[in-house]
């Protein structure tokens, strides 16, 4: 395939991604944005969103996907089922995308690849994402007014949320697979005071019950291999996140953690290249703040291009072809503003 000339590349389509697509395509910008995965990110798993301001009655993630998609086409954004390789920096500074097959060249590349929850990995997890399993108290913890929870990890994501959900829940049963937390101590006292906690501590959850939504965890004791059954409504699974960021990890700066590291919100350490959502953000990863992020890049970016006088590959220029041999549509080095 020839190189794919756009004005802006999006590096998956999640909310964040979307999000910022709605905006480089209306302002006339030819956007294209890659999707290694199923195009909505992380939101699909999501049976009920309830958090989401402008939908009172609630909305499944993946019928909030389908209209944010049809939203970005409207603009003439299209959605492309490739993940993105690799991305490198030419002279002059344009941005050259690998996808298997060919490349994408563009001035802006905006990374919203997201991240994955670590899932446990055992029986009946999967089929129960939804209906009963959880990674994000914040989203669904008013769903358990009342309900018997339990809370899987030793980290401070564990501890916190485990604290948060007693607002909700009727007890929360926190399991660890150690007798040490990985926690702040802070936190952890914070949890041993709070009445509607128990601590099951050296003990693994082997398998998640029930049919139609969940009716209990199976556990294990990893000292004394004893197994047995507790009955929960919910399983609150907080064992950490990865950031996509593998196929960019030698281009831009990232944190200790993992995730991009960013300046005023969405700029990396190369200049045009944004990031924006869950990639770069291990503290809030919410729907609305991702599409919030997303917003901001965007409108960064339009500013940035302005700034730099680019002209828009869709104002007449074709575009596929050798970026290379096209530098009419660029009028010198990218330097940020
Ligand atoms: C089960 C569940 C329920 C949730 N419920 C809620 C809720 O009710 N309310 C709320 O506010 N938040 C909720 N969240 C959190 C919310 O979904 C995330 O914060 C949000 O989706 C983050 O958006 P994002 O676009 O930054 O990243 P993601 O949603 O992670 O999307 C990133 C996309 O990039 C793709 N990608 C990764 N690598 C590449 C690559 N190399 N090339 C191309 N594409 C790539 C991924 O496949 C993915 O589709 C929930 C999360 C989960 C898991």
């Amino acid at each position: 395939m020839a190189d794919q000339r756009r004005d802006v590349v999006i590096i998956g389509a999640g909310p964040a991604g979307l999000g910022a697509s709605v905006y480089t395509g209306r302002a006339l910008l030819r956007t294209a944005i890659l999707e290694s995965r199923l195009v909505g990110g992380q939101i699909i798993e999501a049976y009920d969103v309830d958090n989401y301001p402008g939908f009172p009655e609630g909305i499944a993630g993946a019928e909030l996907i389908d209209r944010m998609v049809a939203q970005a086409q409207k603009f003439d954004v299209e959605v492309v089922n490739s993940g993105a390789e690799d991305v490198s920096v030419e002279d002059g500074g344009l941005k050259r995308v690998h996808v298997s097959g060919g490349d994408y060249v563009a001035p802006i590349v905006m990374v919203a690849s997201g991240a994955y929850h670590r899932r446990l990995e055992v029986p009946g997890e999967r089929k129960l994402s939804g209906r009963g399993v959880s990674y994000c108290a914040t989203c669904d913890g008013p769903f358990f007014r009342d309900r018997k929870v339990v809370v899987v990890g030793g980290g401070d994501a564990a501890l916190t949320e485990g604290v948060f959900l007693t607002r909700f829940a009727s007890s929360v049963t926190l399991i660890h697979r150690r007798q040490g937390f990985r926690g702040r101590p802070a936190h952890l006292a914070e949890a041993q005071e709070n009445q509607k906690m128990e601590f099951v501590l050296d003990t693994v959850v082997t398998e998640v019950l029930g049919e139609e939504r969940v009716e209990g965890v199976r556990v294990r004791n990893v000292r004394s291999d004893q197994e047995w059954m507790l009955e929960c409504d919910g399983v609150f699974v907080f064992i950490g996140h990865d950031p996509n960021t593998d196929y960019i990890a030698d281009l831009v700066s990232l944190r200790p953690s993992g995730y991009i590291d960013v300046r005023d919100e969405v700029f990396t350490d190369v200049p045009g290249l944004f990031a924006a959502g869950d990639v770069a953000d291990e503290t809030y990863r919410q729907l609305g703040t991702s599409i919030g992020a997303g917003t901001r890049a965007a409108m960064t970016a339009e500013r940035w291009l302005a700034e730099q006088g680019w002209q828009s590959v869709a104002s007449g220029e074709s575009t596929e072809g050798d970026a290379r041999a096209t530098p009419a549509v660029m009028p010198g080095p990218l330097h940020i503003g």
